[in-house]
């Protein structure tokens, strides 16, 4: 039996069944780590937590001990995500040595699930870039083609889990960094309604989009992480007090309203991306669901209402990487040198250029230029999916609208790069909840379908999606 392939679900069963033990589990998932080490996938393997906590685990099973779905199972996360004593850079130099103090909330609860966490993951320098090239440790790349981005920010969560090097793994979303990866590597990503999932022990990038979610090989298993790790936390006061819906298994899609926004399928998609997505939803539509078209008028402002927002609150977040309280601190002779030199040195390229936007779009003669009018266009966008949603019960649209591109080849254009997350930083700014679900291949490349829910209906979206995912 190849246990690297299993979903959670399925080790789970073999676990219960003493097939094999939680400590061989880990030790597949470690090896596989290694196997793949040309991806650059991790940066920290943490064999000794790992391997400790599945001890724990067969212990209880020795001793009959009732044990949860999440128990024993490998699961990596994003070093962005903090987990007591153990080093998490969030992909930059200005953390390069740094150890964290505390558990992350979400880590807490995995932990108390009795998780076993096999590694942290590559990540685009504090989630900001959307193909795993802004890491400080190199790029990650697509184990489906070498020469290609994974995606990014999470770009070595969907990495490893598309090569089963753990069995799931923790990423986080500010405007599409687990959906897209997911959908370039060709695994199950969601991004929950911001509120749904606490932020505490996230490194911040913008605090009012930033949400904590899974990959995973199945949707599934997304939901079984889901909800483990959602719910109210007193350490995040944006986090909400919603019960998680456990769902009937016979759910039929025979009543289902499948929105379907006109302007998702507009000029520059590839025309393979597109026909790929209209089948799945074709393919919904055989199996009951009624296609309903809708609009979504002020999509085309979302990337540069994100690119405003997004880096302001990115030039607050960063304030606190001066070379006094944690991280790298440069010599100097006096406290503005040592901001200047610890700074510069410690921060890359992509994340500099938008801590000065951000500064530039909040400063005096600017702010009710472009900071006030973001926000403002924000609530229109928001606005516009809550018409939506009068209509149909989910969305459906394409995840980005080329499969993975060439490592290099959006790098001396931001630009570019920024139009990849056209499709998911819209219901990022509108708070929902959104699933990236592959949907097919162009030659050996993945294409993922993406499912909106109305905000807090994430059980829904998953539902949805898990009715696909039974078909195929
Ligand atoms: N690619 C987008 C950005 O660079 C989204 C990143 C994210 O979701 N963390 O901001």
């Amino acid at each position: 039996m190849e246990l690297n392939k299993l979903t959670i679900k399925q080790a789970h069963q073999g676990l219960i069944k003493k097939e094999y033990s939680a400590f061989e589990l880990a030790e597949a998932a470690l090896t596989q780590i290694r196997k793949h080490d040309q991806l650059n996938a991790y940066l920290t393997i943490t064999d000794e937590l790992a391997l400790n906590q599945a001890r724990k685990v067969d212990k209880k099973i020795a001793n009959q001990e009732e044990i949860g779905l999440l128990a024993g199972i490998p699961v990596s996360v994003k070093d962005a995500i903090l987990v007591e004593g153990i080093k998490c850079t969030g992909g930059s130099k200005i953390l390069e040595n740094y150890i964290a103090p505390y558990d992350a909330t979400v880590i807490k609860r995995l932990k108390k699930a009795d998780a076993v966490i096999v590694g942290k993951t590559n990540l685009d320098e504090f989630t900001m870039g959307g193909s795993g090239e802004n890491s400080a440790f190199g790029p990650t790349k697509n184990p489906h083609d070498l020469a290609r981005v994974p995606g990014g920010s999470s770009s070595g969560s969907a990495a490893a889990v598309a090569t089963d090097s753990c069995v799931y793994s923790l990423g986080s979303d500010t405007g599409g960094s687990i959906r897209q990866p997911a959908s370039f590597c060709g695994v199950v990503g969601l991004s929950p309604s911001y509120g749904r999932v606490s932020r505490y022990g996230l490194m911040a990038h913008a605090s009012s989009l930033d949400q904590i979610g899974p990959l995973t090989k199945t949707v599934e298993d997304a939901k079984l992480v889901f909800e483990a790790i959602q719910g109210k936390d007193d350490k995040d006061s944006t986090s909400i007090d919603k019960e998680y819906e456990v769902q009937n298994t016979s759910y039929e899609l025979r009543d289902t309203k499948i929105g379907v926004p006109k302007e998702y399928f507009v000029g520059g998609i590839d025309s393979q991306v597109e026909k790929l997505v209209r089948k799945a939803i074709a393919q919904y539509e055989k199996m009951g669901a009624q296609i309903v078209e809708v609009s979504l008028p002020h999509t085309e402002y979302a990337v540069p209402c994100y690119y405003i927002i997004g880096p302001a609150e990115i030039s607050a977040n960063l304030a606190r990487y001066d070379g006094i309280k944690y991280g790298l601190s440069e010599k100097a002779d006096n406290l503005l040198q040592g901001y200047l030199r610890t700074r510069q040195k410690g921060f890359g390229y992509e994340v500099q250029r938008r801590i000065m936007m951000g500064t530039y779009v909040l400063s005096a003669g600017y702010y009710d230029a472009y900071y006030l009018k973001a926000q403002k266009v924000r609530t229109l966008i928001k606005q516009d999916f809550v018409k939506a949603f009068e209509k149909v019960d989910v969305l459906m649209t394409p995840v980005a609208s080329t499969p993975a591109f060439k490592l290099g080849e959006k790098m001396d254009d931001p630009i570019e790069m920024y139009l990849a997350d056209i499709y998911t930083i819209p219901a990022k700014l509108a708070g929902l909840p959104a699933i990236s679900i592959p949907c097919g291949q162009i030659g050996k490349l993945p294409v993922g379908l993406q499912i909106i829910g109305n905000q807090f209906e994430d059980e829904q979206a998953l539902q949805v999606g898990q009715v696909y995912e039974n078909l195929s």
